[in-house]
């Protein structure tokens, strides 16, 4: 029996051939039939005359790792067409086994589908990677500045990287140990790891920073060699300029990882935080007015948020680097910038090499963000703003693409079965949108804002979101990799 029938729409069906328009019949969980279906009895009708039938996004770096834990709903994500999120990228280990974890989420009942990688510590341990690949991880995770500095990590990594691959989860996503000057060597280190391993590599976030602005050429062209020399390569990348960042990545490696108490007691010392000022000042040079506070951990600090360090500077006649370092010491290390640190055209360039997934690198928001300042607006507009800046704005790539590095992309890098196409058989994981209409409304200034030209998103054959309006349904599933 077919619960629900999609009716005219114009299909894009995720593989990157040309649209068509016809009828999708969902049974259950799944497509059951795609074709003219007026004749057929179903439960529920809904008219998708004009409209764009796609596989459901699948945003393959998300940072909802803690977000299944407060807020189930993923509406920032959900409401922009995402069907699945992938957690543990950059590294971001879970407390627990995957298993239990994969097992605690499917007891939220989560709007929306999640799968994940296994984020590895500094040091991996023997054993652990091989547990987590055979619990479901889809693959590992590290963030390579955390180990650049730790002796025995590159070993453990190469170690690691062959183990998931005779668990039979070659996939590697690398957060690299510079997107700065040192980029293109940190990405040379990242493939060379994945070609000994024999691993899949996915370069996270890809993108060139401050004074490695405008390589992004270079960039492609190296993954390109590796792909052509059998390493298969992909990079993910969000749609926007600005970095997300803490204020206390400014400072010298050494510092980052401090406890925030011990990182304020040091700046207390003035002959230190004059030193800490000069290094501030050799390494971001003249770009304070590009780097604005975002978010700061209580309400007394609210009225820093959505100044640039250059303007909080002025106000307190301070050089800007000994007020980045006045408000470390003052609200410590949990202050988040945007940094306008990337290349518009760099973007464009990286979206649209044709090994390019799009992933948010955000956790998802309600509409009330729950934050003391802004969130990042890629956690809301990250899929649609793909169709209204680079598809339908600089053309840097039409609909079908877009939709492909969205859908069976990620779904191949991640061996996702049964999802990110439209066909008979497949798990109904679909979106109707507006290709003439669909945008982004998040800016920085005012991130919680839905995108708009999204009629409806059906996670596993259920409709969860109509018009932006949530309904009761939580159809989302833990996905388990080979399960
Ligand atoms: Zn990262
Ligand atoms: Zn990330």
């Amino acid at each position: 029996m077919i619960s629900l029938v999609l009716e005219r729409a114009r299909i894009v069906d995720g593989t990157g051939r040309p649209a068509f328009t016809t009828d999708v019949g969902i049974a259950g969980k799944r497509i059951a039939l795609i074709g003219d279906l007026s004749h057929r009895d179903a439960h529920r009708r809904i008219d998708c005359r004009g409209k764009t039938l796609a596989p459901g996004f699948i945003d393959c770096h998300s940072h909802d790792e803690q977000r299944w834990q407060s807020d189930s709903r993923f509406v920032s994500k959900l409401s922009a067409g995402v069907t699945t999120v992938i957690i543990g990228n950059c590294g971001r280990g879970s407390q627990q086994s995957v298993d239990a974890t994969l097992r605690a989420i499917a007891h939220e009942r989560p709007t929306l589908n999640v799968g994940m990688l296994h984020g590895l510590a500094a040091v991996p341990s023997a054993g652990d990677v091989r547990d987590a690949c055979e619990q479901g991880a889809f693959g590992i995770s590290d963030d390579r500045r955390v180990a650049r500095d730790t002796p025995g990590a590159q070993a453990a990594l190469a170690a690691a990287l062959v183990e998931a691959r005779e668990a039979g989860r070659p996939l590697y996503a690398a957060h690299l140990r510079d997107y700065g000057t040192g980029v293109e060597d940190a990405l040379d280190e990242a493939l060379d790891g994945a070609r000994h391993a024999e691993v899949a590599l996915l370069c996270e976030h890809l993108g060139a920073r401050d004074r490695a602005r405008g390589s992004a050429h270079r960039l492609l062209e190296r993954i390109d060699r590796a792909r052509a020399s059998g390493t298969p390569a992909y990079a993910d990348c969000y749609p926007y300029v600005a970095t997300w960042d803490y204020l206390r990545d400014l400072l010298p490696p050494q510092l980052h990882v401090l406890p925030d108490a011990r990182l304020r007691e040091t700046l207390n010392d003035p002959a230190f935080a004059a030193t800490l000022a000069l290094a501030l000042t050799a390494r971001v040079g003249d770009r304070w007015a590009h780097i604005t506070i975002a978010s700061v951990p209580g309400e007394e600090w609210m009225d820093l948020c959505g100044e640039s360090i250059e303007d909080i500077a002025r106000a307190r006649r301070l050089s800007p680097a000994r007020a980045a370092v006045e408000i470390l010491r003052a609200a410590g290390g949990a202050v988040r910038t945007f940094d306008r640190s990337l290349d518009e055209d760099d973007v464009a360039t990286i979206l649209a090499a044709e090994f390019t997934t799009i992933g948010s690198c955000a956790p998802s928001y309600a509409l009330d963000t729950g934050v003391y300042g802004m969130a990042h607006p890629r956690a809301f507009g990250t899929f649609a703003r793909i169709f209204g800046r680079y598809v339908r704005g600089r053309r840097a790539f039409d609909a079908i693409e877009a939709v492909r590095k969205m859908t069976s992309l990620p779904a191949r890098i991640f061996g996702l079965r049964e999802r990110g196409t439209i066909e008979p058989g497949a798990y109904a994981d679909i979106v109707v949108f507006d290709a003439e209409t669909i945008a982004d409304t998040a800016t920085y200034a005012r991130p919680a804002s839905l995108s708009v030209g999204i009629e409806h998103v059906l996670v596993n054959g259920q409709v969860a979101m109509s018009r932006g309006e949530l309904t009761n349904e939580r159809a989302g599933e833990a996905l388990r990799a080979g399960g």
